[in-house]
């Protein structure tokens, strides 16, 4: 047998769940990925799992205006845009095993008893939904080596499609009481007509989490102002934890703000002795502060309008379906000095042509991916509107085949064009659907059968892309199902667009621009960058973008 070394032998993985008390929307994501972001300042190697209690298999059959942005892992698995936040704050690509739904676990729990897996036992929801969970967590605690997995559990205490995950921590725990622990995001209202802090809600939390055999070791207070030590002791009494482990997380500027809040409550000294984590004694943020420092001291500023349908829900205004677009722009423009100004219009609004003077206002436009026919008359109009006026526009996945379309169709004047996608039946169409993608959908098996994940593309000398990316061969994460039709790629060529960008066999065009002398930025691309933008590494597209933006006022 080979001789162990001290370190292998000493490591062993540490479980931190987070769970929601109280409501939603609180930011648990957030305080998962600045937990995770806290301990690998101080050495450690983190690893963050995002479970959704839904029974969807994926995220990809989600509409955003219910989930928010579908956000797609390296490996083409379609997620929730949490995963997006663990890899922008760890700055690491996150795999496949690290997001789970109910739909998936009880989907694999399902085929192993088909498999004889179980070796004819009674299968019951408990235990082997929660086993299943747990062996989930543990493998992806394996795959990444990681001395801490992060495990987000979705939804709040007390709902009953989170129940099987709590049983999962509280098996867990029961198995390795030394190893796992507990973080509960609560949320302390300061209702108006009273003006003081309750801590009710918080203990009610506390109580249906309790109900489950599972105890917080930490209590995460969101509230809009710090919570006082008054209040900590009282949640600490009755909620069962430490006064010094209720710790305050008042409403902040910019969520890059909270590792730092974090620190200066000393939360990652405090987890690493709960679990008797060996790590570095000093936390090494630098970086970070550096990034947040740029985000706040940026003067002369760059207004973006990103032109999507995905807004509305009732009367509120949603911008968590873009919101890896939104950061990735914050990210550049904070690389280059500049104060982002980003407003979110909704393309229905332009469908009326006298609205576009409207956009005049801004420095650059970005249309970003979508589906369907809905808003699509506006995003061409918005399109064609920062082609003639030479408004830098950034396109994203829909937004270069709407590009593409418009082309055709305004500049080389193409009747009866359109997009399968739209109108399948019009004569030419220039964007397609793919040919391994009919055969799926024919037989209406749409789940997860767009073209998904990181594939390599080859840009072209001399272009755009290519003087932004400083290199010609690049990988990018794709979520589509249509495509540039070959038939009519000459076409669009002769016709003056630029395909600079495309697949290593040159079969699918991947980036689509018009030359520097026609528009001072005019691109398109069919992936999704902003899936790789990070703080510390900002995505050279969108910082070209940006900057052209800037110099385009
Ligand atoms: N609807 C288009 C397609 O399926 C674009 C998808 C997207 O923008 N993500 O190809």
């Amino acid at each position: 047998m080979k001789k162990r070394t001290a370190k292998q032998a000493t490591k062993k993985t540490k479980y931190i769940f987070v769970v929601g008390g109280v409501m939603s929307g609180v930011g648990k994501g957030v305080a998962s990925s600045s937990i995770a972001k806290i301990l690998q300042a101080r050495g450690l190697s983190v690893t963050a799992l995002k479970i959704d209690p839904y029974i969807n298999v994926d995220a990809g059959t989600m509409n955003p205006t219910e989930h928010g942005e579908v956000f797609v892992l390296k490996d083409g698995l379609e997620t929730d845009q949490d995963m997006g936040n663990y890899e922008r704050f760890l700055g690491t690509d996150m795999p496949a095993i690290n997001y789970m739904t109910t739909g998936s676990v009880y989907q694999s729990v399902i085929r192993k008893e088909r498999n004889l897996e179980y070796g004819g036992h009674n299968v019951e929801v408990v235990p082997h939904i929660p086993l299943e969970v747990i062996s989930r967590i543990k493998h992806a605690a394996k795959k990444s080596a990681a001395d801490v997995a992060l495990i987000e559990i979705g939804g709040t205490v007390g709902e009953y499609q989170n129940i099987l995950f709590l049983e999962a921590v509280r098996m867990l725990k029961t198995e390795q009481p030394e190893d796992v622990a507990v973080v509960m995001v609560s949320y302390l209202p300061v209702p108006g007509s009273i003006g003081e802090m309750k801590t009710k809600p918080t203990q009610t939390a506390a109580r249906l989490l309790n109900s489950a055999g599972v105890f917080a070791d930490f209590i995460l207070a969101r509230a809009p102002v710090p919570v006082d030590k008054k209040r900590k002791e009282k949640i600490a009494r009755f909620c069962n934890v430490l006064p010094e482990n209720v710790i305050s997380a008042p409403d902040v500027d910019s969520i890059y703000d909270v590792p730092l809040r974090y620190e200066a409550e000393k939360l990652s000294s405090k987890i690493c002795d709960l679990l008797s984590l060996r790590c570095r004694t000093t936390s090494d943020l630098s970086r970070w502060k550096r990034f947040v420092t740029s985000s706040k001291t940026g003067k002369d500023t760059v207004k973006i309008a990103v032109v999507g349908k995905y807004f509305n829900s009732g009367d509120f205004v949603l911008s968590d379906v873009y919101i890896s677009v939104l950061e990735a722009i914050k990210y550049s423009s904070y690389k280059l000095g500049l104060k982002p100004e980003i407003s979110y219009v909704s393309s229905l609004d332009f469908e009326d042509k006298k609205q576009l003077k409207r956009l005049k206002e801004f420095d650059g436009i970005l249309v970003p991916g979508g589906f369907g026919t809905t808003g699509i008359t506006g995003k061409l109009n918005v399109i064609e509107y920062a082609r003639k006026n030479k408004i830098p526009y950034f396109g994203i996945c829909y937004g270069m085949q709407l590009a593409v379309l418009e082309y055709a169709k305004n500049k080389l004047r193409m009747k009866d064009v359109s997009t399968a996608e739209i109108n399948p039946d019009a004569k030419h169409l220039v964007i397609d659907i793919m040919p391994e993608q009919k055969e799926k959908i024919a037989q209406s098996d749409m789940g997860g059968t767009m073209r998904l994940g990181a594939y390599p593309a080859h840009l072209s000398t001399g272009s755009i892309v290519k003087s932004a990316y400083h290199q010609a061969e690049i990988t990018e994460r794709h979520r589509h199902r249509y495509e540039v039709n070959p038939a009519y790629i000459m076409k669009l060529q002769e016709g003056g667009l630029v395909f600079s960008g495309q697949s290593p066999d040159r079969r699918l065009m991947e980036a689509v621009e018009l030359p520097r002398e026609e528009h001072p930025f005019f691109v398109g691309v069919q992936f999704h960058p902003e899936l790789q933008a990070r703080p510390l590494d900002p995505h050279p597209l969108f910082t070209a973008f940006v900057k052209a933006a800037y110099e385009a006022k």
